[in-house]
């Protein structure tokens, strides 16, 4: 091993043919899968003050075996033409290994949002709108963005507005973006959605004790240990819905200020709240503050949650990990050099484009209900539970006895739009990872999660090219 490190793309690669040669895909059709279809660089200039800046900015379309192209857009100083193609390869895996019937892409904005006001903001965003309209690059059935790293509702709102004044009229228009305010055609339960299926995802490997095994743990994800770097969205739902619903402690947290640290365990709630007012996450009652921030890479845990940006675990720290999984919330955490230094040590990596799907899932819920114009559970909420009701009655009847008021109302209860939409997500990460588990047990020499998850995915992908006709 060199001394270089291996930048995100080249992780991507390195991944992609470690898993490729597990396949009997022709060569052509493997190098038609790995390369980005359209890359469009932009630059822009927008008035910030009395100046103009130019803004530079992308979207890239890696794969267009299915349509429209899907994927976020990060505003982050550290956006690069590299990293967007990585990310947007990694969506055309995601989708395909979770079934959302979308080809991969991603869009960046080179600006670091918190040195412009929310105008100004908006103002990049709507100009940004303008180019990819201009160019071809949005549309419900064409490219269909959502948020990623630094952006959010709001910046969907903004795209959705500025796409509906150029695009008057257009039936669909309102599925040209995904993540966007509920108020705004998006969807109940998308701003969770990526932690939640982090939670669903991490509690499906603790679900078999086969795999629970060879990290030496007990299975139930119940009182287990969790670190999380990245306090954004993703780490947020993750951490919350964890101890939520799954009772898992969460004993470290880090951010940019710092990382913090409780043996008795962090309410991410409370935290979040303290974060909100305070800035920041140090001196949050009950927890210590580490000598480093670096620290959370080293601290002794059951699951390290990094959530935040790509190439954090690296050749220069991967050595001092401790915990025993690391479960990938943010899109590529670990690079190719630090993967075979922890599989090494036999820590067992989820892979980030099963393990944070839930995203793209909820967006392709949120695309499914702009385009059938009507809101989930609208038509049979009522019909259910009335049907409920006879169902609970008649066994009331029969059996001579009352079941209670309360018992009756949950019993007979009919599903809201955030219910259905977390029963798809559920039923999402569920048989995607029977799907990774498959491939593992079918395929001797594979002994990691990722190859396996690559290898699901670059079949999928392989079949629709092949269905297509494009390999005859
Ligand atoms: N940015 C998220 C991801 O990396 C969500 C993408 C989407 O919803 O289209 O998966």
């Amino acid at each position: 091993m060199s001394n270089k490190q291996a930048s995100f793309y080249q992780s991507v690669d390195r991944n992609f043919e470690k898993a490729a040669a597990f396949t009997k895909h022709p060569k052509g059709l493997l190098e038609q899968i790995k390369v980005c279809n359209a890359v469009y660089q932009m630059n822009f200039p927008v008035k910030i003050g009395s100046t103009y800046q130019v803004i530079e900015a992308y979207r890239v379309q890696h794969s267009h075996h299915r349509l429209p192209t899907k994927g976020g857009i990060r505003f982050s100083h550290l956006v690069n033409s590299e990293e967007v193609k990585a990310l947007a390869t990694l969506m055309t895996y995601k989708c395909a290994l979770v079934d959302v019937p979308f080809g991969g892409a991603k869009g960046g904005v080179r600006i670091s949002p918190r040195e412009y006001t929310p105008e100004q903001l908006e103002k990049i965003t709507r100009r940004y709108t303008v180019e990819l309209v201009r160019k071809n690059f949005i549309g419900p059935g064409v490219d269909v963005p959502a948020p990623d790293y630094g952006t959010g509702a709001r910046e969907m709102a903004w795209i959705l507005d500025t796409y509906q004044q150029l695009r008057n009229g257009e039936l669909d228009s309102a599925a040209c973006v995904t993540g966007k305010p509920v108020a705004q055609n998006g969807i109940n339960g998308r701003t969770e959605a990526t932690g939640r299926g982090v939670f669903y995802g991490l509690r499906e490997f603790f679900n078999y004790p086969e795999d629970c095994k060879k990290v030496g743990m007990k299975p139930g994800i119940e009182g287990k240990t969790m670190v999380i770097q990245g306090l954004g969205n993703v780490g947020y739902y993750t951490g919350a819905i964890s101890i939520e619903e799954g009772g898992v402690k969460v004993i470290g947290v880090s951010e940019l200020e710092g990382t913090i640290y409780s043996e008795e365990g962090i309410d991410i709630v409370k935290l979040g709240k303290y974060r909100k007012e305070t800035g920041s996450i140090l001196n949050f009652p009950g927890t210590k503050t580490l000598a480093n921030r670096d620290d959370w890479v080293s601290m002794e845990c059951d699951i390290l949650v990094p959530a935040a940006l790509e190439s954090q675990i690296n050749k220069s720290n991967a050595k001092k990990v401790k915990a025993k999984i690391i479960a990938e919330a943010a899109n590529g955490p670990v690079t190719a050099d630090a993967e075979l230094i922890l599989l090494a040590k036999g820590i067992v990596i989820i892979p980030d484009m099963y393990l944070n799907a839930g995203g793209v899932t909820v967006s392709y819920f949120e695309w499914l209900k702009n385009l059938s114009h009507v809101r989930y559970g609208r038509i049979e909420k009522r019909f259910d539970q009335n049907s409920y009701v006879n169902i609970v009655s008649a066994v009331e009847k029969l059996t001579g006895k009352s079941i209670g008021m309360k018992e009756k109302n949950f019993l007979t209860r009919g599903a809201d739009e955030v219910d259905l939409v977390r029963s798809g997500l559920e039923e999402t990460m569920v048989e995607a990872y029977r799907q990774i588990r498959e491939t593992y047990k079918r395929k001797k020499n594979v002994t990691d999660l990722r190859t396996a998850a690559f290898i699901t995915a670059i079949n999928k992908v392989a079949s629709d090219y092949l269905a297509l006709g494009v390999f005859p």
